[in-house]
């Protein structure tokens, strides 16, 4: 059933729930579903409606004060979420990325990759692609122990809102309230169980959910949040024992690592190209994993703020061949038609790139946040060597001659482009030193409460997150139903 929490305030409160959801959209919509199917009582609560709200977004906004971030709003906060607008393309996490690697400096996952794609087949119906195995486009094929072709697959894209709408409202043991802000996790005084979710609506009327199990899905900034502003026991936050709410943002780097001219017709007849380096060129260098997107003939894109004030200089100085000259002497710019190298890089796990809350409050009273994101040596090192390897091997195999961009080589690099992939917020960790949650997604030290989305990833691979996302959340479904207490 759907309620609209603004008008409907009673219900709310009437009834014990087995599982409370907070967070409407991929993770949030797969659990609820997953487990209000098997008989279990199930609550969700999402902030939006059924539409984008200008109140809603509001509280998405947030100060950046690391390097420039402009992606902290560029989530949707109604039902769906993210999936509203996202761009579908699924794939999966590599053994190489559960592995422990010394250099990153803090533990992996605690899981493996089978455990986590157990449950492959059944994400890949979730988001509508046609089975669980990737594999890179036929009729291409790559002769290098460097790079291998990228492997991935494109949801329609499922836009969670459109299609799970009618199973949310039909299903007899699911009660998903819209409107329905989760402003606070009220845990008891020994901070180890939580009692109830406070929820508030856009009219200042106030609830309690009450459930057996808690489950937070609120996407990984909100989540991060969410524990940090729920600190009237722990000062620190809830289920900040060892500081590591908010730690560890991670984002995918597009950068544009330079331009190439293609060496042969044949190859590049089909289009731009994907690769990724090969465990092999990872383990030798101790480098991130990523894809590069090697696009003839592209059109070039702009990031941040200043995207259009930089767009115009490009255009200008790619009008004549002489300023052409000298707009890349001064800023390397890549002009229409070039054939460009755009990437979508890992970065690791760093403590300092960081989420915390600033005194400024939002409409529901929650304190909005402070995102300093950094961009690590090691992240650094990763694109300057990924693209000279690439250079390298392209070169070798008379593919193409690559030109590398001076502060990719310099590891210089100040424009970062991203992805809106935010992970790593509430890593998983069987160490509670060094994480929130264990390996079964509950929060160290506390009983009944789980945390699902991106925030758990302990590190972000070189793929999209949202299928790897869903994956998790009917792992944690097959938990809830059979083993937490
Ligand atoms: C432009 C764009 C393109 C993308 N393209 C891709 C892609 O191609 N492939 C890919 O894998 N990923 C992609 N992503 C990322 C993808 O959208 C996310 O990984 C995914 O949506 C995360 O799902 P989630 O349920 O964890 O969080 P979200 O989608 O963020 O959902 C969180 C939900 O919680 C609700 N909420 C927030 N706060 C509260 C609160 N206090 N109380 C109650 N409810 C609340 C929100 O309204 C929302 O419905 C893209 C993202 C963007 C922005």
């Amino acid at each position: 059933m759907i309620i609209d929490f603004n008008s409907e305030t009673s219900r709310i409160s009437s009834t014990v729930y087995d599982v409370a959801i907070a967070g409407g959209g991929p993770a949030g919509i797969t659990l609820a579903l997953a487990l209000a199917t098997t008989g279990q009582r199930v609550a969700l609560l999402e902030g939006g409606g059924l539409a984008f709200e200008a109140v809603s977004e509001d509280m998405y906004e947030g100060v950046s004060t690391g390097e420039t971030y402009y992606g902290i709003a560029s989530r949707l906060r109604y039902l769906g979420g993210a999936s509203n607008h996202w761009m579908g393309r699924c794939g999966s996490l590599d053994d190489i990325d559960f592995q422990s690697r010394s250099y990153r400096l803090l533990p992996g996952w605690p899981i493996s990759r089978s455990e986590v794609y157990r449950f492959g087949a059944h994400a890949a119906r979730v988001v509508d692609l046609k089975g669980f195995t990737f594999r890179p486009p036929s009729g291409r094929s790559l002769r290098s122990s460097n790079f291998r072709l990228a492997q991935f697959d494109l949801s329609p894209p499922t836009r969670f809102l459109s299609k799970y709408l009618a199973p949310l409202r039909r299903t007899p043991t699911l009660d998903c309230f819209l409107h329905a802000n989760l402003t606070n996790i009220d845990a008891n005084i020994a901070a180890d169980r939580v009692n109830s979710f406070t929820v508030r609506n856009y009219n200042g009327h106030v609830a309690k959910l009450r459930a057996r199990r808690f489950v937070v899905a609120l996407g990984a900034i909100e989540n991060a949040r969410v524990l940090l502003n729920s600190n009237d026991v722990m000062k620190a936050g809830l289920g900040n024992l060892s500081d590591f709410v908010g730690r560890c943002f991670m984002e995918h780097l597009d950068v544009s690592i330079g331009r190439f001219i293609s060496t042969n017709d044949g190859f590049w007849g089909r289009g731009p190209v994907d690769v990724s380096p090969s465990p092999e060129l990872m383990l030798k260098h101790n480098i991130n994993n990523g894809v590069l997107t090697l696009a003839p003939a592209a059109s070039p894109q702009e990031f941040g703020r200043s995207a259009g004030l930089k767009r115009m200089l490009r255009h200008g100085a790619c009008t004549f061949e002489a300023t052409k000259v000298w707009g890349r002497k001064l800023y390397d710019f890549d002009c229409p038609g070039d054939s460009v190298i755009t990437t979508m890089i890992e970065q690791v796990a760093n403590p300092r790139s960081r989420i915390t809350l600033t005194p400024e409050r939002d409409t529901m009273g929650l304190h909005r946040i402070s995102l300093a994101w950094h961009v690590d040596v090691r992240d650094l090192r990763s694109i300057e060597i990924m693209a000279t390897e690439l250079a390298k091997d392209f070169a070798r195999q008379d593919i193409a001659r690559i030109q590398i961009a001076p502060e990719v080589r310099n590891r210089t690099i100040r424009d970062f482009g991203l992805q809106s992939h935010h992970m790593g917020t509430t890593r998983m960790s069987r160490d509670a030193r060094f994480g929130v949650v264990d390996a079964d997604l509950k929060v160290h030290g506390i009983a009944n409460l789980f945390m699902i989305g991106s925030s758990v990833f302990p590190t972000g691979g070189g793929i999209n997150p949202t299928f790897t996302i869903v994956a998790l959340t009917l792992r944690l479904a097959e938990h809830l139903k059979t083993k937490a207490a």
